[in-house]
């Protein structure tokens, strides 16, 4: 008689006191680490049924990789090293420091959310950041959602539900992650009006549209997209007269054209990007913006304009499913004090696009030294991203790596992913923007790129 194989099959008990024990193991919560010791163990289970001889060394490997794989999962900061600033994969725009202190000042107690001090009464969310975006960009009030998608569909089904929503062809845009014009309109329960074509719409044919059922003229702004040639689209300021009240879906969420935060003016790469306040003075009665795009704050959803409407928008009942929180608010309430003080050396995202070339050149001069040779330092294009720009592209500079083939490329890529750096993969280059890496991190780069030169990770 032959001893049953499985009995040299370890314990559960055994791996988990291998991986607990395993160099450089990671402090997971037990009942992980049970997991991933008992789906070890199912493994070679099934594997000394089919014949195989087992080790349990390979058990703990196998535990240990799934392990690796749990952590690889979990939410945590990677340096972004695309070039990409509004990079929505990655998180869109990093939040400042001075944001996140009032997030957790605010978040990490009690706070007038929803509460007037001065005579103990329920006050409303939208008082603090929703007011002051609102002050920012000349609008006469604002409130704060989830995001611009929940913007865009609470302010239709306040306003518009079981009537006429007029929108250019031109504009019926897909901006990506599933908002289509389209469906987020079907979804209100607001009717769609189609005028005009697809690259030519006239006012005249907002006009012929315009009933006693149009609840208001909608324009999205096309982000992520540009249309070039024989094209025609009617102004904020043509559709004013119109009767009905203009809503702006502006996107990115530049708030001013004019730059007033930055010292140097506007710069060029914004292309002809709207800003917030001339669409509200152009006549928009509403305009809907991201917070995490140009705006460089924190995920929400923003509306901005007539008070009135507003304060209709904020009665819906959509509204309390799609509020903004504590922290948001707080963060967002922040980075608008940073705007009011003109000072945008406390919102990432500016601080980053507007870091001036030289000090680039001198950062990446550093880090391909430390790569004594392997890497170079070169001119690279960085973009805004996030849907936004589409063509325009920002002076920057970067660190590259030369490889002999696509496949050493892709390796060193993937690498240095599992190192917490995304960077660009350009023919057997692999690209290091510093545009959207900030200083602090320049030290995890170095020390990602030599081990990833000097061959340790990979295979
Ligand atoms: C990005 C964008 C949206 C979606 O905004 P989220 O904040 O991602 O929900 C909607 N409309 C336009 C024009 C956009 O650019």
């Amino acid at each position: 008689m032959t001893a049953d194989p499985r009995r040299s099959l370890p314990s559960v008990e055994r791996v988990i006191e291998l991986l607990v024990n395993a160099p450089g193991s990671t402090p997971l919560p037990r009942m992980l680490v049970v997991d991933a010791a008992r789906d070890a163990v199912e493994v070679a289970r099934a594997r000394v049924l089919a014949g195989d001889a087992v080790s349990h060394d390979e058990v703990a490997r196998v535990a240990a990789d799934r392990l690796a794989a749990v952590e690889d999962g979990l939410l945590r900061p990677l340096v972004n090293a695309t070039g990409v600033l509004v990079h929505t994969n990655l998180g869109r725009a990093p939040i400042g420091a001075s944001a996140l202190a009032a997030a957790a000042a605010v978040g990490g107690g009690y706070s007038n959310l929803e509460y007037r001090t001065d005579d103990g009464r329920r006050g409303s969310r939208h008082d603090h950041a929703g007011a002051l975006v609102a002050r920012a960009c000349g609008g006469e009030a604002g409130i704060v959602v989830n995001n611009n998608a929940a913007a865009v569909l609470l302010v239709l089904a306040a306003l518009a539900r079981g009537r006429d929503v007029v929108v250019s062809r031109g504009e019926l845009v897909e901006i990506g992650g599933g908002f289509r014009v389209p469906e987020v309109m079907a979804e209100s329960g607001a009717r769609l009006v189609e005028v005009g074509t697809t690259n030519r719409t006239r006012r005249a044919d907002y006009e012929r549209a315009t009933t006693d059922a149009t609840a208001m003229l909608l324009k999205i702004h096309a982000s992520n997209y540009r249309m070039i040639g024989f094209v025609e689209a009617a102004s904020i300021a043509e559709l004013a007269t119109l009767g009905p009240p203009v809503v702006v879906d502006a996107g990115s969420g530049l708030l001013d054209e004019t730059t007033p935060w930055l010292p140097g003016g506007r710069p060029a790469w914004l292309g002809d990007e709207p800003g917030v306040r001339q669409c509200l003075d152009a006549g928009a009665a509403l305009v809907t913006f991201s917070g995490d795009k140009l705006l460089g704050g924190p995920q929400a959803g923003i509306v901005v304009g007539r008070r009135d409407l507003i304060d209709t928008v904020a009665r819906h009942p959509l509204a309390r499913a799609v509020r903004a929180d504590k922290l948001t608010l707080a963060a967002l309430q922040d980075t608008m004090l940073a705007y009011l003080d003109g000072d945008a050396t406390r919102i990432p995202l500016w601080r980053m696009a507007c870091a001036p070339i030289d000090g680039l050149l001198l950062r990446a001069g550093r880090i391909a030294a430390a790569c004594s040779g392997r890497a170079k330092v070169a001119e690279t294009e960085a973009v805004a991203g996030g849907g936004s720009l589409p063509g325009l592209t920002i002076p920057s500079v970067g660190v590259v790596v030369d490889l002999d083939s696509g496949s050493d490329v892709e390796r060193a890529a993937r690498s240095l992913r599992r190192l917490g750096i995304v960077a660009r993969i350009e023919g057997s280059a692999v690209v290091c923007d510093l545009r959207t890496v900030a200083p602090a991190d320049d030290s995890t780069l170095i020390q990602a790129l030599v081990t990833v030169l000097d061959g340790v990770v990979g295979r």
